[in-house]
């Protein structure tokens, strides 16, 4: 079986935020895999096949990209940020795990990319500067009440948060329920970013006190950073930054 697959991160939007060993990887492929967005990001060339697939299908996804890799294809999957975060490393794993055993044999790598909770965190300081954790809001793998146990006891535990997927358009009212538990247990004052799109033309940055969050500050494309008890703001001449001094 000479086929390879390389589930790769194409980082948080910004061309020169995908790693050299990603690009070089695109390069070689003779098929690219992902979600449409994702896969549009990549220029046609001749030898080059394109498969952009919908969202929620990633196990569809994971499959035939594991066939074409076993049919002697040089395969990469696509995800946005980084491939193990919430993205398609798993979802391949899970495929791998029930798959055919021949599927076993096949050259697999993952290439790490720069997360959005990392690009977020960048923009705007050093919020996740000491301890922290990353939620994924998203109920469509989990039941709400393993969602809200989890955001309990992080903060809880005073860990600074990542939320990703925080807003769905199907469910927007779950976002604002998050926003209620979290002030309940943490209080008003503590900072809470909404980074939105970094890194892209689009992008754009807003802190706020936990009292003044509002579930439409996020959507699908932003990544919320909620401070420990520790995280504050330091202003500038010309701006401010948000960070969690490394201490307790
Ligand atoms: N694998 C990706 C995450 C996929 S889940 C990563 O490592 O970044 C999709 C969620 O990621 C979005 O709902 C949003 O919360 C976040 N996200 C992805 N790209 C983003 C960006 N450029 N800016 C802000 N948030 C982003």
């Amino acid at each position: 079986m000479s086929g390879s697959l390389v589930i790769a991160g194409l980082g948080p939007g910004r061309d020169d935020l995908v790693t050299p060993e990603v690009t070089q990887a695109l390069d070689q492929a003779t098929d690219i895999v992902g979600y449409i967005p994702y896969v549009a990001r990549i220029a046609p060339r001749d030898g080059l096949n394109l498969h952009p697939s919908d969202n929620r299908v990633e196990m569809e996804r994971a499959r035939h990209a594991l066939e074409m890799a076993a049919a002697g294809g040089r395969v990469v999957i696509v995800s946005s940020g980084d491939p193990g975060v919430f993205a398609m490393a798993a979802a391949v794993f899970e495929a791998l795990e029930d798959g055919p055993e021949q599927w076993r044999a096949l050259e697999i790598s993952v290439l790490p990319g720069i997360t959005a909770m990392l690009a977020a965190s960048a923009r705007a300081g050093a919020p996740l500067g000491h301890d922290f954790c990353a939620i994924n809001l998203s109920d469509n793998l989990k039941p709400r009440e393993v969602i809200e146990r989890r955001l309990r006891l992080a903060a809880e535990a005073d860990f600074a948060m990542a939320f990703y997927n925080p807003r769905s358009r199907a469910r927007p009212e779950g976002f604002a329920r998050v926003l209620d538990l979290l002030r309940g247990i943490c209080g008003g004052g503590r900072p809470i970013l909404f980074a939105r799109a970094v890194s892209t033309p689009d992008e754009a940055l807003h802190i706020v006190p936990l009292r003044d969050a509002r579930p439409e500050m996020a959507d699908m494309r932003t990544v919320v950073i909620l401070g420990s008890s520790r995280t504050r703001i330091i202003e500038g001449a010309t701006r401010s930054w948000l960070y969690t001094p490394r201490s307790a």
